[in-house]
């Protein structure tokens, strides 16, 4: 009897839908968007630029590379911060392989993020915290389902990464509850092509979703000829830095990175050495730039003029490729020339109520990293990409 009375229901329910007279209503449709965040200021920070993804010798497969080295590298590319992401290492109880109680974890000028790669039968994803944090309760839920990790990572207060979304232990946990995502893996550019069109696919969902970059750097440099020919010699061609990601964080302090790292005032450029991107938008065309990549603010309708810039080593003269993509497709292609000042504009409205995002690429001359000598040949003339600048992205999300 219960079984009929169900069917006739779901018999009449399918009816009314197939006559347009359903009175279903979806309740998660858009609808007015509450306020959203204000935007901090564009003057007061501070462009810190580092490597979010480096194993040092405590990571099993890793060689040659002491903390020691990798903080004195680092300060001698002009690095401000590093995150070394072994293996969950530090989870294993064995102090000989403890990335944070290394005496060497230590630095007066470079800022140390506490870190770890979360290594897992479902990928990897690298944890960024600015102080110490229980890795053994995020790496005790790992085969757990996404609703109890997640939870695990909320009350840890940890920023959750997910590393090489494509490739070999790609990320294979919900994108709702991370932070960031590893577009930019290694110096192989080419290689990252679908972790962007994965990031474009979480943007064009609605994640507010910050691309970031990491080297996955394993090996130390230089290398002695043995451990070349055992290990491959991968530091000549990817080491600290390939690539480099800038945070423009409001103070120089872990605390304030790890936070920038969240909100998306973030570029990626090929190298220590080559042109950070930096993409604004003047909301009410005034000549002032109101937001910058990151920055979520509500469409008025009317036309927002945008601005992508280069900093630092460009080529006076040579030609600059700005690829601009909207909404996840390609939006335009603009040509700028290296210089003091290295810069394009463009203009357009973005759509209202409705979520949508801009983001650029930017393609030119290679800049030298000599003590990676290799790297260029890999990169391309890629040299840089930037986050994006959303409108309408519902904070609550
Ligand atoms: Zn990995
Ligand atoms: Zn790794």
């Amino acid at each position: 009897m219960r079984v009929h009375v169900f069917a006739a229901g779901l018999a009449m329910a399918v009816c009314s839908s197939m006559f347009g007279q359903s009175t279903h209503s979806n309740p998660w449709a858009p609808t007015e968007l509450g306020p959203l965040p204000a935007i901090s200021s564009l003057s007061d920070g501070v462009w810190l630029k580092g490597d979010l993804h480096v194993h040092s010798r405590h990571s099993k497969e890793s060689s040659n590379n002491s903390i020691a080295k990798i903080i004195s590298y680092s300060q001698s590319v002009g690095m401000d911060y590093v995150c070394i992401t072994d293996h969950d290492n530090h989870v294993l109880g064995d102090t000989e392989h403890n990335t944070w109680s290394d005496p060497e974890f230590k630095s007066d000028s470079l800022l140390l993020l506490y870190g770890a790669e979360w290594t897992t039968t479902r990928g990897h994803g690298n944890v960024f915290s600015a102080k110490p944090y229980d890795h053994q309760r995020l790496y005790d839920v790992r085969d757990q389902r996404d609703v109890v990790v997640g939870a695990v990572k909320k009350e840890l207060g940890i920023h959750l990464s997910a590393n090489h979304p494509s490739g070999k232990d790609h990320f294979g946990y919900s994108y709702d509850m991370v932070d960031s995502i590893e577009v930019w893996n290694s110096a192989n550019w080419p290689k990252n092509v679908n972790a962007i069109m994965i990031w474009d696919d979480m943007l064009s969902s609605g994640r507010k979703l910050t691309g970031r970059g990491g080297s996955d750097a394993h090996h130390g440099f230089p290398e002695t000829p043995d451990q070349a020919t055992k290990n491959s010699p991968q530091a000549k061609y990817n080491y600290i830095g390939t690539p480099t990601t800038w945070v423009f964080a409001p103070a120089r302090t872990k605390q304030a990175l790890v936070d920038t790292l969240t909100g998306g005032r973030v570029s990626v450029s090929a190298n220590p050495y080559a042109p950070r991107v930096e993409f604004y938008a003047d909301l009410d065309q005034d000549g002032k730039m109101d937001m910058m990549m990151g920055d979520n603010a509500k469409s008025t309708g009317n036309p927002v003029k945008f601005r992508v810039q280069l900093t630092g080593n460009t080529v006076a003269g040579a030609t600059y490729t700005v690829n601009v993509v909207k909404d996840g497709n390609k939006f335009g292609t603009f040509q700028a020339t290296g210089g003091k000042t290295t810069m394009v504009e463009f203009t357009d409205t973005p759509k209202t109520l409705v979520r949508s995002y801009y983001r650029v690429t930017v393609e030119g001359p290679s800049t030298a990293y000599p003590q990676v000598p290799e790297s260029a040949t890999l990169t391309g003339n890629m040299v840089g990409l930037s986050n994006p600048i959303y409108f309408n992205f519902n904070p609550n999300f």
